[in-house]
C-alpha cells in the first residue's frame, strides 16, 4: 500500500482533486475498464485523475520524495494488454482520461490524450480531413502516437507516431515543454516510440491531411485458401509500384464461437473513394467464402473504425505478442502452420478467440519515417518490405491464463526460430502489441536504445520514469 504520507501529501496539494479509492464504486468501474483482465486483476490503492497538465506538473513534483517506497503508473484508454503497463498493484494510477480537447488547427489536429480515436474521425469527417490513428474508434491517443501504431493510412503516410508534430509533454522536473521539429528535437524523436520513458504527454499534435471515404471492410473465408493470401500479400509488397493507397490485414484463427473451422479474416482497406478497386481482387475476391460476412464497402473514417471496434472485445482477458518478419512466402506460410498446429491446445478454452494477423510494414510506410523527421523505432527502408506477426488471444476465466499465455509464447518462438533459420528474422518488436517478456525497446537496436537512454538522462536525469513509473518497457534493463 501506498505510505499514508504520499496520500496525504497529494490530497493536500489538490484539496477537492480527483482521488479515487480502492473498494469505491467509481473506482471498481474505472479500473475494471481496461481493454483486457489481465490489466485490472492489478489493483492500485488510488487512481488519481488530473483535470490540467499544471496538475500532472503538480503531481510529478508532489511524489518524487516518494518513488523509493510508492510506485504509479499512467494511463491513458488503458486498451493496450500487456498487464502493468498502465496501472499499478497497490501503487498510485494516474489516469488521463479528463484531459480531453479535439482542436483542429491549419494542417493539424490537437488532441487530449483522454480522447478516443473514434470521436477525433467524427470531428475531421465533417472537414474532409483525415489522420493517422487507430483503426478502431475505441482506441487511446498514447499508447500509438508514443509506440509506433499502424492506421489505415499506414502505407501512404507512415506510422502514428511519424504524424505526430508536437508532444506537449510534462517533465519530470514538472516543467511543461514542447517537442517538435524546432524545439527539443531529441526529445520529439525519442517521443516517437519511446513509450511512457520520458514524460507525460498532455497533449499531441497529429497531421492532417485531405480524406474523403475510404473503401474496406471485412471478408471471411476458410483455411485452405490463406497459403494464396499469403502469396498475394506478398506479391503485393514486392510489387516495386505497389499502391501506397491499400491497407492489409490477413488472419487466420478459430474460435468455438464460430463452429469448428479454422477460418480466415482480410481486412482489406483501399483509401480512397473508389469502389471495388481491382488491386484488391485477390484479397475480396477468394471463393468460397462467407458472403453474409463480407462488408466491403465505403465508410467514412468514423465509420471505418467504428466497424472494427465493433469486432473487439471489451473486459475480456487478452494479450499480444508479435515479431517481424520479412516478406517471404514460405516464412509467412511456415509460421501460419505452426500457429494452426499449436491451435490444438487451446480449443477448449472457454469463449477463446485465437488469432495470427498479418499485417505489412510496405517499404513506402518505412520510408515514410525518415521524411517525417525519424522516430526511435529502428527500422530502415533497406529491410523491407516487412511483416507484423501478431499472436492475439481473447479468453475468460483467469484459470486459462497460464495455458493460453503458454501457447502463444511457445508458438511464437516456434515462429521466431523458423524464420531466423530462414534468415528472415528482423530485430523489430512492436511495443504496443509487445508482451512482458519481449523487448521492444531492445529490438530498435543499440544505436536507437542508446539515444533513448540519452534522452531519458538529459530530461529525467533522476531518472523518475525509470524507477517510479515501473511498469510498460523500461529503457535501462
Ligand atoms: C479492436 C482493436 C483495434 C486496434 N487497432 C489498432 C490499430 O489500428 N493500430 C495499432 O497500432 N494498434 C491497434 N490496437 C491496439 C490499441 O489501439 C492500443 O493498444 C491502444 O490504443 C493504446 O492506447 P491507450 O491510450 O489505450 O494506451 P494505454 O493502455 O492507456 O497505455 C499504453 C502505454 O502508453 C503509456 N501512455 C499512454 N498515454 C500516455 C501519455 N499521455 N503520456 C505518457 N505515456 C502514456 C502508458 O503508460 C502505457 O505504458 C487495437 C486494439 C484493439 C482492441
Amino acid at each position: 500500500m501506498p505510505s499514508s504520507q504520499v496520500i496525504e501529501t497529494l490530497k493536500q496539494v489538490f484539496p477537492g482533486g480527483k482521488f479515487l479509492q480502492r473498494g469505491t464504486e467509481q473506482f471498481e468501474k474505472l479500473n475494471s475498464s481496461y481493454l483486457s483482465g489481465l490489466e485490472s486483476d492489478l489493483k492500485p490503492a488510488y487512481i488519481f485523475q488530473p483535470q490540467t497538465k499544471e496538475d500532472v506538473a503538480i503531481f510529478l513534483q508532489a511524489i518524487k520524495p516518494f518513488i523509493a517506497s510508492v510506485k504509479f503508473a499512467i494511463r491513458g484508454a488503458g486498451c493496450q494488454p500487456v498487464p502493468g503497463c498502465a496501472n499499478i498493484q497497490d501503487g498510485v494510477t494516474l489516469d488521463l482520461s479528463l484531459l480531453t480537447g479535439i482542436d483542429i488547427e491549419d494542417g493539424f489536429v490537437r488532441i487530449g490524450p483522454g480522447e478516443r480515436w473514434g470521436t477525433v474521425y467524427e470531428k475531421l469527417d465533417a472537414e474532409g480531413l483525415g489522420v493517422c490513428g487507430s483503426r478502431s474508434a475505441k482506441g487511446g491517443i498514447g499508447g500509438l502516437a508514443l509506440e509506433g501504431g499502424l492506421s489505415f493510412f499506414s502505407s501512404r503516410e507512415g506510422f502514428i507516431c511519424d504524424n505526430v508534430l508536437n508532444y506537449e509533454v510534462v517533465l519530470a522536473s514538472g516543467e511543461i515543454v514542447n517537442a517538435n521539429a524546432h524545439e527539443n528535437t531529441n526529445l520529439w524523436t525519442a517521443l516517437r516510440g519511446g513509450g511512457n520513458n520520458l514524460g507525460i504527454v498532455t497533449k499531441f499534435d497529429l497531421r492532417t491531411f485531405k480524406q474523403g471515404k475510404i473503401w474496406g471492410g471485412t471478408v471471411l473465408y476458410f483455411a485452405p485458401s490463406f497459403p494464396s493470401q499469403i502469396e498475394a500479400l506478398v506479391n503485393e509488397l514486392r510489387d516495386p509500384n505497389a499502391s501506397k493507397e491499400t491497407h492489409l490485414m490477413i488472419s487466420i484463427g478459430y474460435s468455438p464461437l464460430y463452429g469448428k473451422d479454422v477460418l480466415c479474416l482480410n481486412q482489406p482497406y483501399y483509401t480512397q473513394a473508389v469502389e471495388n478497386p481491382p488491386v484488391l481482387d485477390p484479397f475480396t475476391k477468394i471463393q468460397p467464402q462467407i458472403d453474409a460476412m463480407n462488408t466491403m464497402r465505403l465508410h467514412s473514417l468514423k465509420d471505418a473504425a467504428d466497424e472494427q471496434a465493433g469486432s473487439s472485445q471489451s473486459q475480456v482477458r487478452c494479450a499480444y505478442m508479435n515479431i517481424t518478419v520479412k516478406a517471404d512466402v514460405d516464412t509467412l506460410r511456415a509460421g501460419s502452420d505452426i500457429y494452426t498446429a499449436g491451435l490444438e491446445s487451446v480449443k477448449t478454452v472457454e469463449n477463446g478467440l485465437f488469432s495470427l494477423t498479418l499485417q505489412p510494414y510496405p517499404v513506402s510506410l518505412i520510408e515514410k519515417s525518415a521524411a517525417s523527421g525519424g522516430n526511435s523505432l529502428g527500422l530502415d527502408p533497406a529491410d523491407g518490405p516487412l511483416v507484423s506477426v501478431l499472436l492475439l488471444s481473447y479468453w475468460k476465466n483467469k484459470s486459462d491464463d497460464d495455458a493460453v499465455l503458454a501457447f502463444m509464447k511457445s508458438t511464437l518462438e516456434m515462429i521466431r526460430q523458423d524464420a531466423a533459420s530462414r534468415n528472415q528474422l528482423t530485430p523489430y518488436v512492436y511495443m504496443n502489441y509487445a508482451f512482458s517478456h519481449q523487448d521492444p525497446i531492445g529490438s530498435y537496436g543499440a544505436k536507437n536504445k542508446g539515444k533513448l537512454q540519452e534522452a531519458s538522462k538529459k530530461y529525467d536525469p533522476e531518472g523518475l520514469f525509470q524507477k517510479g513509473f515501473p511498469g510498460g518497457f523500461k529503457l535501462f534493463t
